[in-house]
């Protein structure tokens, strides 16, 4: 049924590469390749009418002749159109060919941004069109791709076209009564409407059957896995140990109540008769990470090894040093800690194979990929991943050791409200640490606009001068063209100069080198550095608890529970701690989800107010970060299609426990190809 995209017209070996590299391999691929969004193509405007900053069409006529000017590199087409209401200079860039369609006189359909140049408006880099070619797009709705350098939007709408003509018909493998219990499309409309909708309806109706279809079998999946990881017995049961009474006797702090309980849990579970498959959800700073200790130190003790991954290195490196800190404090002497990342060389690295292969190493902690790769464990009986929310059967497998499966432990910061948990971690066990140190002094928040910038400087100042630390995000790493928005590098530069000079700034982002960012990184945690300019890096799991400011410029274009997680780094020591939203906009829209923010620091009330804020019209808007990345649905703007697929799902188990029935052919055929593509996409 699928095809090699080779195989259709127009994809040569070069063209086959690029889709290659946003994941298409083949038409099937590709037709689950959604839009990211849609234009929609709306009566022309009168060009008096034209608001700066839209996206508009005008009808008009060309007033003038071809000017060609070079703007540095760029070549720019310009001419002036008008209509009867009034003239405005539209401009292209590289584009010649344009000269000889632009005859004077004629008259055309322009669709582009208006911008302000010079001071008057003008139309940016339009679409052509004829009125003719144009009353047919009209109130239509055009896919928008998300496009890699040398592919083109229209390339992608060309070929998806193809495959829908010489196959519009899909295999419907939803039982009929389902499809109309929860109204849905069918699957073959869904699959043409999502690419070419006619208009608005069209396109929520695809899309709210494509959402559902995902969950249903994201949901159906876990269930599966969830059966086999019932099945499998832990053959050697733990027994708890003395040291790990003793590290908690000797830590500086006492545990939570909260930690207390959660700690019990999962010794229960590794001293238990079935392998432990449980989350750990916790709110920032609820102290997750000495409860990962604790356990893996219990399971070294019971003669086995045990590793801890996380998804970054710079959260890597920190556990490390935690865990060799705490080694060191309490003379622990059982435990031999190593690091494995991507920046460690290729002679460390063997060496630490060795060591594992061998046994000589018993508490690994690093990056996820590696721990997967490469590495023979002697017998590894725990897995801890922190913040990576999810840990697959498959990875189980792959670090079963002697036959022995190992205990797995998730943790996850991200607070999903528990009815939406229940069902997206359905084959694992929660525990919940509901409760902060005592010690902690709530983060006190504000939202402010950028006029408050010097006042917010001034007080970073005073912190600093106080032995303080404080982190500056910004949405961006450097200037980017039409992205109104604050980037590290310039806005590092400008600190610099209205901060007092002896006050060390740094930049920290993702497109540095590991080497770089683990050096900043380092020095920040030491203090050496004191105010941190940085993306969304630092946003899991760092652990810097002298810092006491976050200051979050264009707090607009994070989501909530993003902007909990960045607080989150701040409030983690015994000093007040504060957080600065600076809002770059003036939506009211945008206020009031600040406001949430600003009213509260609980982040399971954070994502419930969050999910009430969003309506199910809000398709596009911002993605929860971190959460399991579905192609199309996200659980919380679609929470209400996940709780149907929940419940559809359990009707269908309960009639066919494995999904065996004759009627439920089509359906395990999808499933099954699900579960070995996609699953492993969203790092099951
Ligand atoms: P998270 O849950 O966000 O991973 P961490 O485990 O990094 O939080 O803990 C945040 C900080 O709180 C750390 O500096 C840790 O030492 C400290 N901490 C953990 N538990 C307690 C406690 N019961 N009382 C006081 N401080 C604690
Ligand atoms: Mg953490």
């Amino acid at each position: 049924m699928s095809k090699q995209l080779r195989e259709l017209k127009g994809v040569g070996e070069k063209t086959e590469k690029l889709f290659q590299k946003i994941g298409i391999v083949d038409t099937e691929d590709l037709l689950h390749y959604y839009p990211r969004n849609y234009d929609s193509y709306d009566e022309p405007m009168e060009i008096s009418g034209l608001a700066e900053g839209s996206v508009a069409a005008v009808q008009a006529s060309v007033v003038s002749g071809v000017y060609v000017n070079k703007v540095r590199n760029l070549q720019v087409v310009t001419v002036t159109a008008a209509d009867h209401s009034g003239k405005i200079p539209v401009a292209w860039f590289n584009t010649p060919y344009l000269r000889s369609t632009l005859k004077k006189g004629s008259i055309f359909v322009f669709r582009g941004r208006v911008v302000r140049k010079q001071g008057r408006l003008e139309l940016e880099h339009p679409e052509v069109f004829t009125p003719a070619a144009y009353e047919e797009i009209l109130h239509s709705l055009q896919p928008i791709y998300s496009l890699t350098a040398g592919l083109s939007n229209k390339l992608i709408v060309k070929l998806i076209r193809q495959v829908l003509k010489e196959q519009p018909l899909y295999n419907e493998y939803l039982p009929e009564e389902l499809k109309e219990k929860y109204h849905l499309a069918d699957y073959s409309f869904a699959v043409n409407a999502i690419h070419f909708p006619l208009n608005m309806e069209e396109l929520l109706t695809a899309r709210r059957r494509l959402v559902f279809d995902e969950f249903l079998l994201f949901i159906l999946a876990i269930q599966l896995l969830k059966e086999k990881t019932e099945e499998a017995s832990n053959a050697f049961p733990m027994r708890p140990v003395w040291t790990t009474e003793q590290i908690i006797e000797k830590l500086p702090y006492k545990l939570t109540g909260a930690q207390a309980n959660v700690w019990h849990e999962i010794e229960r579970d590794l001293c238990g008769h079935r392998l432990m498959s449980r989350l750990v959800q916790g709110d920032v700073g609820s102290g997750k990470t000495i409860l990962a200790f604790l356990a893996m130190v219990m399971t070294v003790e019971n003669g086995y090894q045990s590793a801890l991954m996380v998804p970054t290195e710079v959260l890597a490196r920190q556990h490390y040093e935690a865990f060799l800190s705490l080694k060191e404090e309490q003379g622990i002497e059982s435990c031999r800690p190593v690091l494995l990342t991507g920046s460690t060389t290729a002679k460390e690295k063997r060496e630490i194979y060795a060591a594992i292969a061998a046994g000589e190493a018993d508490i690994i902690i690093g990056t996820h990929a590696l721990i997967q790769e490469k590495v023979v464990y002697r017998n590894l009986g725990l897995v801890i991943t922190d913040e990576q929310h999810r840990f697959g059967v498959k990875q189980r497998e792959a670090l079963t050791t002697r036959g022995n499966p190992p205990h797995v432990l998730v943790m996850s910061a991200t607070p999903i409200p528990r009815t939406l948990a229940i069902i997206l971690y359905g084959d694992l066990d929660i525990s919940i640490i509901d409760e902060l140190p005592a010690t902690r002094l709530p983060i006190k928040n504000c939202v402010v606009g950028t006029s408050y910038r010097p006042k917010a400087y001034s007080f970073i100042e005073k912190q600093v001068r106080e032995g303080r630390q404080a982190y500056i995000i910004c949405p961006m790493v450097e200037e980017s063209e039409g992205l109104e928005a604050e980037n590290v590098l310039d806005y590092t530069q400008k600190l610099r100069n209205i901060l007092p000079a002896d006050i060390h700034i740094a930049p920290l982002h993702g497109k540095m080198k590991a080497k770089e960012k683990n050096k900043i990184m380092e020095e920040f945690a030491s203090g050496e550095i004191q105010v941190l300019v940085s993306t969304t890096v630092v946003e899991v799991g760092v652990n810097v608890p002298n810092a006491t400011v976050m200051m979050v410029e264009n707090a607009e274009r994070f989501g909530l529970a993003q902007l909990h997680q960045l607080r989150g780094r701040v409030g983690r020591g015994n000093h007040q701690s504060y957080c600065i939203f600076m809002q770059g906009n003036q939506v009211e829209e945008t206020s009031k989800r600040l406001e949430i923010l600003n009213k509260s620091n609980d982040g399971f009330y954070i994502a419930g107010e969050d999910l009430k804020l969003r309506g199910p019209g809000d398709l596009f808007g911002i993605r929860q970060s971190g959460l399991l990345e579905f192609k199309l649905g996200d659980i919380y703007n679609d929470a209400d299609v996940l709780k149907k697929a929940s419940e559809a799902a359990g009707q269908i188990l309960s009639l066919d426990e494995d999904i065996s029935l004759p009627q439920h052919a089509v359906l395990r055929e999808k499933l099954m190809s699900y579960m070995k593509d996609d699953l492993e996409n969203l790092g099951l």
